[in-house]
This record gives structure tokens, C-alpha cells and sequence, in this order.
């Protein structure tokens, strides 16, 4: 038996800089400090960040002058921090300089001529923020069947979430070029996604049973999900490793493990733990090995 944990699994760039710039503001504490919405989808990180004196905003309602507020690494619409700065809170601004880079693009093109099309979750905060940044004239789009709806236009542009699915974006890309005279493609799923999502498909191609753990709601988790879905039957997502249980794995002598950008390195060393303890249920004799 033996367990494999995808390479690049657990957090990426920009949310480990989105943690560090918050427990470095907690450190030096000089009046309540709010998140712009949760930091990172992680139940565990956001119970860990309230010890620290941490709590999370979702209204300007909830804010008082000279409060500080991080704004997290999804980043958010130009409208938000027009309200916060109306609100005179101190800014710590843990956007993801990646998302930052995607931001100035749909601004530069929000000036151009043609319609922008975003492959992504319109109720992610990201998205949310890219579309302020389109001076809301930016079409979301979710998957392949609504791009096929679209009526021809002369001219588009479409980008993506940076955590999107790359085989979704392309099929999209593919229904758009037939609906578009002339379509600019501007391919922003970050890197870190890109490695992420080539590993875990490495992966489930090697292993009986493939489990990806991280938060419910985190986008890049369930694109995880799906893309090992597709290629593997016996894939499981759980938000924590109490959820593992010997049925998951019966029979499997290869199992593979991978996480989100928002999974905590802890999460998937416990996952692991619970993974060879599940084994053990099933065939106490068997001798495990971890990759
Ligand atoms: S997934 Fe990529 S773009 Fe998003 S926060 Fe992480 S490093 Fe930045």
C-alpha cells in the first residue's frame, strides 16, 4: 500500500503572503483588525486568525475609523476600497500581486473596444473584484454550454480566473472563437494553479483511489475535484481528514492525496495519518509506505 501526496499540494504564493501579512499585522496590533471577507477558505486558518485578534468584515456597517482592514489575496473591486477609504480604516492590502497583474488587464481593456468575457465563478470575490475593475461591462462565463449561447460579436477578449480550470478555459476559448471575428486570448490561470492541476491529473492517472482535501468553498479545490474526476471515478473531496473513512480506500493499493492553495500543510499531514489509519482498519497486516 501506498500513498502518494501530489507535488505543490497546500498553499500557493500568494495565500502564504496573505497569511504573513496578517499575522505580521496582528504582531504589531495598534487597533482592531478586520479581514475584507475570510482570508482563506479554511475553517482551521480562520479559527487560528481570531485567536490571534483577527476577525472577519463583510460590512462596512461592522468597521470604525482607524480600524485596520486586510484585504485578502483574492483582491477586491475598486468600488471596495473607495468604500473603506470613505470609512478611514488603515488598508493592508494582501491582494496577490498575480491577481493584481490580471486587475490592470481588465482595466486596460475595460478602455478598449469589444466585449470582455471572464472564464469563472460569478460569486467568487475574485471575479467580483475583476468585474469592478471592467467597470462592470464584463460578461462572466461558467462553462462551455453558456459560451455557446453567446451571439456573434466582432470583437472579444477573454481571460480567466486565475485557479480556472485550464481544459475548461480552452473548451470555452473554442466555442468563443466561433462566435467572435476577431478574439484576443489572454490565458491568466496563474502558475502555481497550472502545476497544481498538472500534478493532481498526473496523479490520478497513477492511483486507485485519489482524495483532495481543502475547504468546500474554495474554487481551486473544486476544480482539483473535477479535473481528477474526469480521469478517476474513486475521487473524494474532504475539508478535513475525520472524513476519511476505510470505505474510501478498500481495495486501493495506490491512493493519492493532493490539496488547494488554501489547504494548511497540517491539514495534509493529518490526512495522511488518517489515510494509513483507514488502511490499517481495512488490513491490519498490510505494511504501508508515503511518498
Ligand atoms: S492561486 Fe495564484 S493567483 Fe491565486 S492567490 Fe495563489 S498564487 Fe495568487
Amino acid at each position: 500500500m501506498k500513498i502518494i501526496v501530489a507535488k505543490n499540494s497546500g498553499f500557493c504564493y500568494g495565500v502564504k503572503r496573505a497569511l504573513r501579512l496578517a499575522r505580521e499585522t496582528a504582531k504589531n496590533k495598534q487597533s482592531k483588525i478586520y479581514t475584507w471577507g475570510e482570508l482563506i477558505h479554511n475553517p482551521e486558518v480562520i479559527n487560528e486568525l481570531k485567536n490571534q485578534g483577527i476577525r472577519v468584515a463583510n460590512s462596512p456597517s461592522e468597521l470604525k475609523v482607524g480600524d485596520t482592514v486586510i484585504i485578502r489575496s483574492h483582491g477586491v473591486s475598486p468600488d471596495i476600497y473607495r468604500i473603506l477609504k470613505k470609512k478611514k480604516v488603515k488598508l493592508v492590502d494582501a491582494t496577490c500581486p498575480i491577481v493584481k497583474k490580471i486587475q490592470q488587464t481588465v482595466e486596460k481593456l475595460s478602455r478598449q473596444s469589444g466585449e470582455i468575457v471572464i472564464v469563472g465563478n460569478p460569486k467568487h470575490p475574485e471575479i467580483q473584484g475583476l468585474l469592478g475593475y471592467s467597470r462592470h461591462k464584463a460578461l462572466v462565463v461558467e462553462n462551455e454550454s453558456q459560451a455557446k449561447s453567446l451571439p456573434y460579436q466582432k470583437k472579444r477578449m477573454v481571460l480567466a480566473q486565475s485557479t480556472q480550470d485550464g481544459q475548461l478555459f480552452s473548451q470555452i476559448v473554442a466555442a468563443l472563437v466561433e462566435r467572435t471575428g476577431e478574439l484576443r486570448v489572454y490565458n491568466t490561470i496563474c502558475e502555481s494553479t497550472r502545476i497544481r492541476q498538472e500534478a493532481t491529473t498526473e496523479l490520478a492517472r497513477q492511483v486507485d483511489v485519489l482524495i483532495i482535501v481543502g475547504g468546500r468553498n474554495s474554487s481551486n479545490t473544486n476544480k482539483l475535484y473535477q479535473i481528477s474526476r474526469r480521469l478517476l471515478p474513486r475521487t473524494y473531496f474532504v475539508e478535513s481528514p475525520e472524513e476519511i473513512t476505510p470505505e474510501m480506500i478498500r481495495g486501493a493499493t495506490r491512493i493519492g492525496l493532493s490539496g488547494g492553495a488554501s489547504t494548511p500543510p497540517e491539514v495534509i499531514k493529518n490526512t495522511v495519518i488518517a489515510i494509513n489509519n483507514s488502511c490499517q482498519q481495512n488490513s491490519p497486516q498490510e505494511k504501508m509506505t508515503n511518498d
